[in-house]
């Protein structure tokens, strides 16, 4: 049977948030994040898609973040989507439940008409990432060879992404249109305040993101994490902030420039991690279910799609699996063992 309200887990936090990665692939290699180059054996069809996001619904998921790798390299975003607005129109259908819709790009794919695309098929909000201003730092933080030229074009395109964005009804000023900017100590803190006076130029809600410990690729080490705390300092001395906090089950702690100017956001997942109202269920392009953005391995949902049980068995078994939960690894950091490991980010998705 259909439930209306959410399922808790062990620690007593509902689910709500479904991040459902479409492909590990990349047309960029930021080298924090290391894509795949090939997608993973099995990739979840359509139609799998929708099974999985009609239980996640109807077991009390109210929002969809498409993600990646990039969403917007796979063409099997289109008739997702279009099924996905079928379902929201239509009353009584457990999708009607899902209120907002988003999806995370780097950007340099989106044009007029992909804008206007996702706008018609309800996307609500777009989030792109942009990690620097400066053409090498975009170069090298977007892991392209070509130097500067090669981080100038990318810079232009997802320049072009933006104005497309808005052009299609995406309004900065009403939470639809943001900026994610992941903010590593020694290769791009420089960028933060040239980050940050785009972002206000553009009218758009930066969001730094603390560099994180997902996946082996990366090298990652602690000296490279920039604390939000320090970039929030250094934003304060140029433009003075001032705190609003993290909405509960949110991810981001904003601060509202003293000047009206809008507000600025950080994800502190190192330094301040938001275990205790995680909300947030991950499935891979394959249908691998993560609980935590830090878990070493997943849950198979494809082995349940491809026995084809009913749709309230797969209710059943998505059930299990958020009230059998007790993960706070990123509270727990220092209890993990060194050389753990991880699934990689652009196939969990961010
Ligand atoms: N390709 C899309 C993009 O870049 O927006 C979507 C997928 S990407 C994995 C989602 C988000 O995760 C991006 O904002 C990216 O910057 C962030 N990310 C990737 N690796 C990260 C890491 N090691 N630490 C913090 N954020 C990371
Ligand atoms: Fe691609 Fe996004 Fe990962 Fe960069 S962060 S490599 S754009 S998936």
């Amino acid at each position: 049977m259909m439930q209306s309200s959410s399922v808790i887990d062990l620690l007593g936090r509902p689910l709500g948030v479904l991040r459902l990665s479409l492909t590990a692939r990349c047309n960029l290699a930021c080298p924090y994040c290391c894509p795949d180059s090939v997608e993973p054996q099995g990739l979840l069809s359509t139609l799998d898609q929708l099974r999985l996001i009609h239980s996640a619904c109807a077991l009390g998921v109210h929002t969809l973040r498409l993600t990646g790798g990039e969403p917007l390299l796979t063409d099997r975003l289109w008739p997702l989507l279009e099924a996905l607005s079928v379902g929201r129109a239509t009353p009584g259908h457990p999708l009607s439940r899902l209120k907002d819709l988003a999806i995370t790009t780097n950007g340099s794919l989106l044009d007029d008409a992909k804008a206007q695309q996702l706008r018609a098929l309800g996307v609500d909000r777009i989030t792109i990432s942009l990690d620097a201003v400066d053409a090498e730092s975009i170069a090298r933080m977007a892991g392209l060879r070509r130097g500067a030229e090669a981080g100038l074009e990318l810079f232009k395109r997802v320049l072009a992404g933006i104005d497309a964005a808005r052009a299609a009804g995406y309004e900065p000023d009403q939470g639809a249109l943001k900026l994610n900017a992941v903010i590593q100590r020694g290769r791009n803190d420089d960028q933060l305040i040239p980050l940050a006076r785009l972002a206000r130029q553009q009218r758009m809600e930066l969001r730094l993101i603390e560099y994180m410990d997902v996946g082996n690729r990366n090298g990652w080490c602690l000296d490279q994490v920039m604390p939000a705390t320090e970039m929030i300092q250094i934003l304060h001395s140029h433009w003075p902030l001032q705190p609003i906090g993290r909405q509960p089950g949110g991810t981001s702690s904003q601060w509202l420039y003293q000047d009206g100017e809008g507000s600025i956001a950080t994800i502190a997942s190192i330094t301040e991690p938001f275990c205790s109202d995680c909300n947030r269920l991950r499935i891979t392009a394959d249908g691998q279910a993560f609980t935590c953005l830090f878990a070493s391995e997943g849950i198979d949902l494809r082995r349940w799609l491809r026995m084809d049980v009913s749709d309230s068995e797969l209710a059943e078994v998505m059930t299990q699996l958020w009230t059998g939960r007790s993960d706070r690894f990123s509270e727990d950091r220092g209890l993990m063992q060194v050389g753990n490991h991880h699934a990689e980010m652009a196939y969990l998705g961010g």
